[in-house]
Formats: structure tokens, C-alpha cells, sequence
């Protein structure tokens, strides 16, 4: 059955462990003051890689891993900003594009209040977006849970794209 819906609303969730002695990346961003990093075979961008999620679930494609397995030499070490990029180049091959997004980072510490507006500028710049189109929400868990004991980071994401071509 063809699709004329002109919209498609999809979700993402990721989980990354923290760990001393790596650079802790998040929202596109180098958080300068963190003692810790997210344990990744990637750069560990736990924000990003739940927004590359919400974009493929929206187009119902599969998973962040499916397109950039955590097996293969050429994701090591890599800059998540390169693979959000390439889900958008994806979706824009398939007639969408990015419409808005809204993130929420669960992180008991470090703050990263101030961090929000140049994740927003890193994101929406890799999504071809205004930056009014970007949220992204920062809570503790008021110390409950794995993110509570400052074991881990969690986020959500939740994107809406638009049918921009004959494709979509
Ligand atoms: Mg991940």
C-alpha cells in the first residue's frame, strides 16, 4: 500500500558506559572539563547515535549498527557527526529530510547545561537544519540507576521528517 503521509516520526535510545582516560564526546561536542568518556568502538556519542536511530527508525531502515557495525575497522574511532551526516544523506536519497528533533541527555555528571547551544549548532549543522530545530534536553537521574551511580549515559531522540522528493 502506497505511503502519502507526508510526514514520518521515528525514535531513538542509546546507552554508552563511562570511563576514565577517554574523551568524552556528546551531542556533537568535546566536553572539556569531563574526567570521563563513553566506552565506544566509535567516538562514543551516545546523543548522536540515538538521533542517527530516531532518522533510520522514522524511515524504518534498521539500526545505527546494521549501517555501521561496531565489528568494522572503518567505524573505529570515528567521528559520530560523519555518520549522522551520512543517515541524512540516506534519507535525503529516499526524499526526506530532517524536519526538527528533540534529544534528551540522562547524565548525573558532568553538567553540561553549558555545553547545550554548541550541541545544538553541531547538530543542527550536520543535519542541515535551522538551529531552532534542534532541542536538546539535559536531567540527572537525581542519582538513581546506573546514570545515577555515574556509570553511564542515557538518551532518547525523537525526529520528525518531511517529504522533500519524488521519492519519499
Ligand atoms: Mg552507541
Amino acid at each position: 500500500m502506497e505511503n502519502r503521509c507526508p510526514f514520518r516520526v521515528g525514535n531513538g535510545y542509546d546507552v554508552h558506559a563511562m570511563a576514565g582516560g577517554i574523551p568524552m564526546w556528546l551531542g556533537g561536542v568535546r566536553i572539556d572539563d569531563a574526567p570521563v568518556g563513553f566506552v565506544a568502538h566509535s567516538d562514543g556519542d551516545v546523543a548522536i547515535h540515538a538521533l542517527c536511530d530516531a532518522i533510520l527508525g522514522a524511515l524504518a531502515l534498521g539500526d545505527i549498527g546494521h549501517f555501521f557495525p561496531d565489528t568494522s575497522d572503518e567505524w573505529k574511532g570515528v567521528d559520530s557527526k560523519l555518520l549522522l551526516k551520512k543517515v541524512v544523506e540516506m534519507a535525503a536519497a529516499k526524499g526526506w529530510k530532517v524536519g526538527n528533533a528533540d534529544v534528551t541527555i540522562a547524565l548525573q555528571r558532568p553538567k553540561i547545561a553549558s555545553y547545550v547551544p554548541a550541541m545544538r549548532q553541531a547538530l543542527a549543522s550536520c543535519m542541515e537544519v535551522a538551529e531552532d530545530c534542534v532541542s536538546v534536553k539535559a536531567t540527572t537521574t537525581e542519582k538513581l540507576g546506573f546514570v545515577g551511580r555515574c556509570e553511564g549515559c542515557q538518551v532518547w531522540a525523537t525526529v520528525c521528517l518531511w517529504a522533500c522528493g519524488p521519492k519519499a
